[in-house]
């Protein structure tokens, strides 16, 4: 960097400890060096500094009750990023490791996500340092009200629309809309992921893993690869990674890996998705359980092994660091060609680099696992029509968008003179949109 550089030297200043907003500012003020100086006129009106820092952060505190009656406290956060294209959008992760600066990262992240996706969405995140997992329903319910007893204050479906993320399921949401309702007294599409009772989208479950695999699909297709007869390590064994099975193995693929955050398991004759579904979706169970079931696969402690398993793709969905270097150098003397990012950030600035400089097919998050929120988007729709579409429409949509993701970010990685690049294409197609309407709409935030 040299124009944006004090850009981000600020950021580190103001923003203090907060290690994963720097590392995604940093990665993304790299890649828009180019654009700084091709367009002056962003620089003079000040849409580098702007970008980088949030309209508007809210902390609260969420007190609730636990079954043994004890009062508990946690932490609600809302980061209002950026509204320059839309309402703002993004997920609410509960995970005891959230902070600040974690979901700063993520609502950065999610202002050119949402923008790659062509809808009309701004960039918000949100979340809490509470741990769903060992917590009984009616606690979850607890909390959630809680939670939304003063998130209500902020949210809209024209002001921002939370969904979600780690921790936050079906269940999660239902309770949080349920609460909003009784609140406002009001019908509306304040909240995305929904039960399909009550506004929910067909195939919404399934969008993040989905698009992760068509978009890898596209981006293999260009160099002459294909999901076909690979075969695939995914880490977590979340929504996304429970979908991005789902799909890889429809396209042809053995699944060979899947893991939580105790450890991995490694099934050579191919994932048994069923088997994953009962324990996870069902049961809330760990993936350790998977070996009772078929006692051919093996069990190992710990997370990053899992990056030992030779494979042709690579398909990170659990959570943000997860590969490193070292992981990221394995990967590649293993034979492995292409790495698609479900999760959010889940590789370090050291394996990115491994990535680009062994010219793997590279999916970085922003625009490989836009899918999830590009089907929020599309639920959107729908409450504001008042109708829904089957499940056959929004997969269909889906794929035509994560192929424009691909397409969009290609031709500006191209323009920019680094044609393979998709971390540089997809940093800069996303913020152009953006920048354009921030200039436009003059310095009013
Ligand atoms: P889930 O809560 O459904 O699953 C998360 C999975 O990752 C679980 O298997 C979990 O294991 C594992 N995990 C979580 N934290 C850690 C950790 N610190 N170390 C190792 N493993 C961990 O979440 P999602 O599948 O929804 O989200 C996964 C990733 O995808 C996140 O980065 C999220 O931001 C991103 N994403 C999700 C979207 C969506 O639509 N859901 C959209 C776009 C991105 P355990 O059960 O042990 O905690």
């Amino acid at each position: 960097m040299t124009h944006l550089t004090p850009v981000y030297e600020a950021v580190v200043k103001r923003n203090p400890g907060e290690t994963e907003f720097h590392q995604a500012v940093q990665e993304v003020l790299e890649s828009l060096e180019p654009v700084a100086l091709k367009y002056p006129e962003f620089v003079k009106a000040g849409i580098f500094e702007r970008f980088v820092e949030p309209e508007r952060q809210i902390m609260f505190r969420v007190p609730w009750v636990d079954d043994a009656g004890k009062v508990q406290v946690n932490r609600g956060f809302r980061v209002q990023f950026n509204s320059a294209i839309g309402p703002y959008k993004g997920g609410i992760r509960l995970h005891p490791s959230v902070n600040l600066g974690i979901i700063k990262f993520l609502g950065f992240e999610q202002i050119l996500k949402n923008s790659l996706t062509t809808l009309p969405m701004g960039g918000g995140k949100g979340g809490s340092d509470f741990d769903p997992k060992g917590k009984s329903d009616m606690e979850v319910m607890r909390f959630c009200q809680s939670f939304m007893l003063e998130l209500t204050r902020y949210i809209g479906p024209d002001t921002d629309v939370p969904a979600g993320d780690i921790g936050t399921g079906g269940r999660e949401i239902g309770y949080m809309f349920g609460m909003y309702k009784k609140l406002r007294n009001e019908f509306t599409g304040v909240l995305t992921g929904k039960g399909l009772q009550y506004g929910g989208s067909l195939a919404r479950t399934e969008a993040t893993g989905y698009g992760l695999c068509y978009f890898m699909d596209e981006a293999m297709k260009a160099k002459g690869k294909t999901f076909s007869g690979s075969t695939v390590v995914i880490s977590g064994s979340g929504n996304v990674a429970i979908y991005a099975t789902q799909k890889a193995t429809q396209l042809g693929a053995k699944v060979v890996a899947l893991s939580d955050s105790n450890g991995y398991i490694y099934d050579k004759t191919g994932i048994k998705l069923e088997t994953v579904q009962l324990i996870k979706e069902v049961q809330r169970g760990r993936i350790s359980e998977y070996v009772q079931h078929h006692p051919e696969a093996e069990y190992h402690d710990g997370c990053s092994g899992i990056w030992s398993i030779p494979c042709d793709i690579a398909l990170p969905s659990a959570t943000q660091n997860e590969i490193d270097g070292v992981s990221a150098k394995m990967l590649v003397q293993n034979g492995c060609f292409a790495v698609g990012e479900g999760a959010n950030m889940p590789s370090t600035p050291e394996a990115v680099e491994v990535f680009l400089k062994n010219r793997i097919i590279y999916g970085p998050a922003k625009a490989a696992n836009a899918g999830g929120v590009a089907t929020s988007g599309l639920e959107m729709s729908q409450n504001s029509m008042r109708l829904s579409w089957t499940f056959e429409e929004v997969d269909a949509k889906l794929k035509e968008i994560m192929v424009s993701i691909y397409k969009n970010a290609s031709a500006a990685a191209a323009e920019f003179g680094d044609a393979d690049n998709l971390v540089l294409g997809a940093n800069i197609a996303g913020f152009m949109k953006v920048a354009r309407a921030m200039l436009a709409q003059g310095v009013t935030y």
